[in-house]
């Protein structure tokens, strides 16, 4: 078990800068998932956790101790790879106890931690087979087997799922959830995927150009997203992100460029002329007689437990999910009413939120 603080930390290529300064506490027992667009450093920072990058600046430490020059086989952290990085030609039990030999421990031992892993993971019928005798998602158990039996202080996983098909991977994600809770090692997981991040963490860090964009937990990103790109990027279908000018009528509206007004709460009646971005999750409107946004159907897709509907509005491409299952055909005309309460405004300039939620006397 371990604390993992990562504080003012860089990294250099030559000349490009991957990641100019980030830091990010990771508690004791924690599942961390580091998600973000590819190319923008959760690989390199994960690497540099491991000791497999040299850090250019700033300091890694586990507990209290710092780490930047403690060799990667020191550092009581174990990695699980997107490709598994199994040996082809060692058993699934000589490529569980390889680590456990190198460190010459008694085989008694070595072989009560191979069995339990193994009891763990249900890989126990499966310890004399050649990895190319398993499937995909077996061998990603035996990758993960190789980790447990090291009983390491970290866990690190680099995209774990990205080779497996998308059912296998629902699966494995439940798994590696459940094996978590059971072994309470504190995690560090890099992901492209906004939904694994969502599902996996105790904590996300929302990652873009070697930054970070926020820190949180994932209902708390969801709900409050601090900024433009954390709002783009969580959540799918994608929140709804309109961008207008603040007008006054009875109160302040946002007005597109194509003439679509939004209500806007009370409290941003100041920011009269000021350029913003409306957003909305498409399960926060709802239909409503003659108010709201007026928009023609395009596409309507029941999924059975809820509907999703394309529309476009004044030239807007809008996204709207309802629970119910709304009678609507395409070219029907609707409207669509946000729901006041639960909507983000964003500054379009530095991408910022300006409201605070949830809002006061909002509809
Ligand atoms: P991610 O894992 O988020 O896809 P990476 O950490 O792999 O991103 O890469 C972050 C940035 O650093 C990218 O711009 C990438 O091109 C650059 N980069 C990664 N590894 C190297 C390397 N060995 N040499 C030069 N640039 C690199």
């Amino acid at each position: 078990m371990a604390n993992v603080a990562i504080a003012n930390v860089q990294k250099k290529y030559g000349a490009v800068e991957a990641i100019p300064r980030l830091s990010v506490d990771i508690r004791d027992g924690e599942f961390v998932v580091l998600v973000g667009p590819s190319g923008c450093g959760k690989s390199t920072l994960l690497r540099m956790i491991a000791g497999l990058e040299e850090i250019s600046g700033g300091e890694i430490s586990i507990d209290d101790d710092v780490i930047n020059d403690v060799p990667a086989k020191e550092r009581d952290i174990a990695m699980v790879f997107q490709n598994y990085a199994l040996y082809p030609h060692m058993t699934v039990k000589e490529n569980m106890s390889f680590a456990l030999k190198l460190m010459k421990r008694p085989k008694s031992e070595i072989n009560e931690r191979v069995n339990n892993a193994a009891r763990i993971l249900g890989l126990g019928q499966l310890l004399d087979r050649f990895p190319r005798e398993l499937s995909g998602g077996q061998r990603q158990r035996v990758a993960m087997g190789r980790a447990i039996v090291r009983d390491p202080k970290v866990f690190l996983f680099d995209e774990p799922l990205s080779n497996l098909d998308a059912k296998l991977r629902v699966q494995m994600r439940t798994e590696i959830r459940a094996l978590h809770q059971r072994l309470k090692t504190t995690t560090v997981y890099v992901t492209h995927d906004q939904v694994e991040a969502m599902t996996m963490a105790d904590k996300i860090v929302v990652m873009n150009a070697g930054r970070v964009e926020q820190i949180g937990a994932p209902l708390d990103l969801y709900d409050r997203p601090d900024n433009l790109f954390v709002a783009g990027f969580i959540g799918s279908p994608a929140m709804n992100l309109i961008e207008g000018t603040v007008t006054i009528r009875s109160g302040p509206v946002l007005r597109s460029e194509q003439g679509i007004e939004l209500t806007l709460p009370a409290s941003l009646a100041a920011m009269k002329g000021r350029q913003l971005v409306y957003g909305v999750r498409p399960e926060h409107f709802s239909l409503a007689g003659q108010h709201g946004i007026e928009g023609i159907v395009e596409v309507v897709e029941p999924t059975g437990s809820d509907t999703q509907v394309m529309l476009k509005a004044a030239d807007t491409n809008i996204v709207a999910t309802f629970r119910d299952r709304v009678g609507l055909h395409p070219a029907e005309t609707v409207h669509l009413y946000p729901d006041l309460a639960k909507v983000h405004i964003f500054d379009r300039e530095t991408g910022k939120r300006v409201n605070t939620m949830p809002e006061q006397g909002a509809a």
